[in-house]
């Protein structure tokens, strides 16, 4: 697949403000911090889109973008930002919560983890929810430049291990530095939008 034009569409607060019509959607999930804003800016080839987080923990929405007027990536907010309210995090958790289990547009939901670390308890939560819901679990490992490529293996392991996932081939390695596995993305962004 190629990106040939992204528009914000809506931006969402509350379930009422999701669009209203039958646009497919791809949507983006994992906590605050984990890389998903330059993910995304990376992945559809734009520099300044979704905005990267020098102030974790504003306002959280979710974000529709307009893919090549076809289909719809959407950018749902990042969790697990230690210093907000409880009332805060739980009004996030219920509108993904909301988002994934109502959301009928909803074709396939990708968790992002940071490939360095074990996932948190949030994203093994965010990963029943995504399961739960019916979707295939993809997974996206961030920062894969962090590591030596030599440790790749090791860190696959951990962290299918830790979400429970069968398929080694569910997980994509990647690094928005060097756009390592983006076009392996695209394409199954495409398959999923064209399926
Ligand atoms: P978000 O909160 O999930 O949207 O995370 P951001 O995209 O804002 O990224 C958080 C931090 O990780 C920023 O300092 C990014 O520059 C850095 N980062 C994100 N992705 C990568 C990556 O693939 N490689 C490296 N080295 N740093 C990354």
């Amino acid at each position: 697949m190629k990106i040939k034009s992204v528009n914000l569409d809506q931006v969402a607060g509350f379930p009422s403000q999701f669009p209203k019509d039958d646009f497919d959607e791809i949507a983006f999930a994992g906590r605050s911090n984990v890389g998903k804003s330059s993910f995304i800016n990376s992945f559809l080839g734009k520099k300044n889109l979704a905005k990267t987080s020098s102030k974790p923990g504003k306002t959280k929405t979710i974000n529709f973008y307009k893919i090549n007027d076809k289909f719809r990536l959407v950018d749902l907010p990042g969790y697990g930002f230690a210093r907000v309210s409880k009332k805060e995090k739980e009004k996030w958790n219920k509108l993904i919560h909301d988002y994934l289990y109502t959301r009928e547009n909803l074709k396939e939901v990708f968790l992002l983890v940071d490939i360095r670390h074990a996932p948190t308890k949030q994203d093994m939560q965010m990963y029943d929810w995504i399961i739960d819901s019916g979707f295939t679990g993809f997974v996206i490992a961030t920062k894969y430049d962090k590591i030596p490529k030599t440790h790749l293996k090791k860190h696959i392991k951990e962290l299918t291990k830790t979400l429970n996932i069968d398929d080694e081939g569910l997980v994509f390695a990647y690094s928005s530095l060097t756009g390592h596995n983006n076009d392996v993305l695209l394409e199954q962004v495409g398959v999923i939008i064209d399926s």
